[in-house]
């Protein structure tokens, strides 16, 4: 494992430059560790939920047991606010294609087929189907459509030869009968 390599900064004097950095690089703390001569710091972007590729980390260390006002401050990694993360909200075309299609009853896996036709660039399935659950609630608060149903059984058909493996996974038993008609 490799280490961090911290790279020396500035020095501090008072806790409120301490704190003028933090709410300059936008950090949070998320870690507080206690040393021979004190109490040590670290800090990471305050929005890295949003920006996950941001890798800046910020160390503040008490430089001695007698001075409780000076700190060292190193910095780690880069700051990179230029990728906003995808996951955390669909675009509003989409989010308004999934409330048209929702108000036209289309099924789920319609309303998937058509979102992935229109804006084959968004594959977040999941995020889609959370929408049109979203927007069936707001609606209709205990819509199921009769197509959904199908799709569902659909989905999870099995005939006996073919049992799921895991115990928990819901599934629809199926038969196909063979009629003999004797003469
Ligand atoms: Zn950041």
């Amino acid at each position: 494992m490799s280490r961090k390599s911290w790279i020396f900064e500035t020095l501090c004097k008072s806790p409120t430059d301490l704190d003028t950095i933090v709410e300059q690089y936008e950090l949070t703390k998320f870690r507080t560790e206690y040393t021979s001569v004190g109490v040590k710091y670290t800090y990471r972007c305050a929005l890295y939920k949003r920006f996950p590729s941001c890798a800046m980390q910020l160390q503040a260390k008490q430089l001695s047991m007698t001075d409780v006002d000076t700190f060292e401050i190193s910095k780690f990694g880069k700051r990179d606010h230029e990728k906003r993360a995808l996951t955390t909200r669909a675009p509003s075309p989409i989010r308004d294609d999934v409330k048209t299609y929702v108000a036209a009853g289309l099924s789920e896996t319609q309303i998937r087929r058509a979102v992935t036709i229109d804006h084959p660039q968004w594959a977040a399935q999941k995020q889609v189907r959370s929408l049109v659950g979203y927007y069936r609630t707001k609606n209709h608060p205990s819509s199921f459509s009769l197509s959904d149903l199908r799709d569902w059984c659909i989905e999870r058909s099995q005939t006996p030869a073919h049992t799921p493996t895991e115990s928990d996974t819901p599934f629809v038993l199926y038969s196909i009968w063979h009629t003999q008609i004797t003469k």
